[in-house]
This record gives C-alpha cells, structure tokens and sequence, in this order.
C-alpha cells in the first residue's frame, strides 16, 4: 500500500492539548487521548476530554493573507490546515465544503428574519461525521494504523466505514442493539466487520473503548481530542461563507455534544483570528425522550440533574444516555450565552416534512430536530430581527417521511 504523506511541519500551528476537566496541561502526541490525570472517571460525561490549542497567531499568518481572505485553494475541510491537528495529508474521500442553502420559505413560516440551512448531507456518507472521520483516518494513515474503529448508532460508523474502504483501512463498528436495519445494511454494503452490542449506545461505546488496547485507532468523537478539530470545521466554513458577518443564531441537534460545542469552538477560533467580533447565540436541541445533555445543563445552573435514562425517541442519532462531550458544550454555551432545548418526536417528524417541501433538503428525524426546536424557540421570544443557521447534521432516513400526530 503506497500513500502519499506530505510532511508539512511548518503548518503545523497545534502546540498542546489541555483538560477540559482539570486544566493540567498535556503534551500533543500520536497517543494522547484522555487525560492521564482524570482519564475515563467515574461518570461517563465527565471523563477528561482533552482539547487542542494552537499559537493562533502563527496560524493566522499560515491561514489568512493580509486582507483576510483564506490562502488556501482547497474546498474540503483541509482548506484550514493551519487550525487542524494533522501534519500531513493523506488521500481521503473529500469532505466538507457544504454549501449554505437559503431557505427564505422556512424563515417566513416560522418567524425568523433570515435562515439558511448548513447542508452536511453533501458530505461523502450523508452525514457532518465525515468531517470528524476525515482527521482520524489521516491521523490513523499516519500512523500506520490498519484497524480503526468506533461506538455508533449509524452515521459515525458508516462514515468510519466508507473512508475505511476507501483507504483500505480495517473498520470495526460496535453498534447497540437497536441499531436500525437501514443502518446496517450500509455498514454491510461498505464492508465493516460489525459488533452487535447487546446493549444500548453506552455500553457499545465501552465496547469500543477496550478495543484500544489492541491498537485499533479509536474514532470516538468525544474522547479522542484530535476529531473534534475537523467538527469545528464546520463552524470555520459558516463564518467564511458568510463573509465574516456573524449570524445570531446556530441551531443543531445534540446527542454526545461533539458536533455543537465543535461549531462552538470555530467561531470563537475566528474570533481569535480577529476576522469576527462576535459569537453566535449556540442553540443545541435535544429529544423530549432523551434530555440528559438538557438535564445537565439545567443542572449546571443550580438544579440536581436527574439520573440518566434510556431513551424514548426515534431520534437515533440524539439518542444519547450519557453525552460524552458535555462539559466541551457546557463551556461553549457559557461562552456564547447559547441554551438547550428539546422538541417531541412528533415536532420532529413535522419538521423533517417542512425541510422537504419548505427547502428540498431531505433530513434524518435527528436533524429535523434543529428545525423543530428553531420553531420552538420563535414561539418563545421574537426572532424576526434574527439571522439563523440551521445545521442539517444528515440526510439517512431510516423510514419513509411522515407527518407527526398531532396531540
Ligand atoms: C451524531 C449526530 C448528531 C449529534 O451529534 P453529537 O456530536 O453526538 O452531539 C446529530 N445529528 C446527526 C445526523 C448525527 O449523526
Ligand atoms: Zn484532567
């Protein structure tokens, strides 16, 4: 096997990790993963994720000319290399680079001033995962690692699944009992060696965890530091495609948290970078039948958080008992004065609906979920003054789309 790995060690602006939990400061290496002082913890959303920090400034010059404009001539999300923890690049599926959709329609039923859809169902697995999938395999290229592996409802294995065939990698997907029989036949169809859980999405995500030990590269979003990093991409592409100019609100769904508190980072690495002043208002959305990253955010403020359940939503992809990245999205929301919300399965459906007939963008029931707790959010406070960007997370509808009972 031939890959062809430019070294480019003058790009790299990454100078460390720090806890997230601790504050302890850790060395950037191939094998950092949690942190070695609070490492996996006692409870599964508090676990000691570790986070990428670069010299903003150094990336700056690498990253932006003097008119601010981005150098880089590429599309996919490598066009912000400087602000990415990989030193090379590998031949992978191109990933990112998702337009914006004007959806002019949704924004005067709803109520919103403006809205337009972050259409991450253009990525090469349907699914804003593949941002996250496109630095760890490299990472994993790199390294020579042959297996990679990762805990997943659907969408993150099946992306994990297509970069693998691609790249002629190993993919191992540890998937929960409930994984939906659309699901696996794409993980069947791009060749994964598929471990059915007998549990739920936590218990494959531990699954998971113990297959590092055997040198699988773990592409667990959460834990693994380095797959938030092409995440936040997708907040770098907003910005930029918005020319800078800031919008007030960006909505998505939440399960583990990764995809939101990512977004999150990118805009305030902008603003780092000095081409924005601004944060958006973060909005995260959650099931009525899964609120645990609600439950803790309510909890940050004063209130004890009830103790997680099993979920009851169709929402697979949110259907989330222990977000593993809640404390990342917890410190984003502070940051962006943002909030979290949750829609019922039926808003959900409706929603999806209205995507397809409103905008022409065919969602999963998760996805709609933004849409469903935007509406939500215009039938609390005006927002016919607000700019909003709605990120449509994928578009892998496990069943045909139906309108919600109405109650
Ligand atoms: C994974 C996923 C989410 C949730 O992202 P988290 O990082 O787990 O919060 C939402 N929508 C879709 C379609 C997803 O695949
Ligand atoms: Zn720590």
């Amino acid at each position: 096997m031939q890959y062809t790995v430019c070294m480019a060690d003058d790009q790299r602006s990454a100078i460390g990790l720090r806890c997230l939990r601790c504050g302890g400061r850790v060395e950037l290496s191939e094998e950092a993963y949690l942190c070695p002082n609070c490492g996996a913890g006692p409870d599964p959303s508090d676990a000691g994720v570790l986070d990428v920090e670069y010299d903003y400034d150094r990336a700056r010059a690498e990253l932006l000319d003097a008119d601010g404009h981005v150098r880089s001539g590429r599309r996919d999300v490598f066009r912000y290399l400087p602000v990415l923890p990989v030193d090379g690049l590998a031949s992978t599926l191109a990933t990112g680079g998702t337009p914006l959709v004007r959806a002019d329609r949704l924004a005067r039923e709803i109520g919103v001033g403006a809205l337009q859809l972050k259409d991450e169902t253009r990525n090469p697995s349907r699914a804003l995962k593949d941002r996250a999938t496109a630095i760890g395999v490299t990472r994993a290229i790199a390294q020579g690692r042959p297996d990679v592996s990762c805990a997943s409802a659907g969408n993150a294995a099946i992306s994990l699944a297509a970069f693998a065939a691609h790249a002629r990698l190993r993919a191992h997907a540890f998937v929960p009992s409930d994984a939906s029989d659309v699901r696996l036949e794409w993980l069947a169809a791009l060749g994964a060696d598929v471990i059915r859980s007998e549990g739920d999405y936590d218990t494959a995500y531990g699954e998971a965890e113990a297959m590092r030990s055997e040198g699988w590269y773990s592409r667990n979003c959460a834990y693994n530091p380095f797959l938030v990093e092409g995440k936040k991409t997708c907040g770098l592409e907003i910005g930029e495609q918005l020319r800078w100019q800031v919008p007030d609100l960006v909505v998505s769904p939440v399960g583990d948290a990764c995809t939101l508190a990512a977004i999150g980072k990118g805009f305030r690495e902008l603003r780092r970078l000095g081409v924005t002043s601004r944060l958006p208002r973060l909005i995260g959305v959650q099931a009525a039948g899964q609120p645990a990253m609600v439950n803790r955010f309510r909890a940050d403020d004063g209130a004890a958080a009830p103790e997680p359940m099993s979920g009851n939503t169709d929402a697979a992809s949110i259907d989330v008992r222990h977000p593993r990245n809640a404390r990342r999205l917890l410190l984003e929301l502070e940051a962006s004065d943002g909030e979290l919300l949750t829609v019922e399965d039926d808003r959900m459906r409706d929603a999806q609906l209205e995507l397809a007939r409103g905008a022409g963008v065919v969602a999963e029931l998760a996805s709609a979920a933004a849409l469903a707790g935007l509406r939500a959010l215009a039938e609390r406070e005006s927002l016919t003054a607000a700019t909003a960007v709605l990120v449509v997370t994928g578009g892998r509808t496990d069943k045909p789309i139906t309108k919600g009972d109405s109650k």
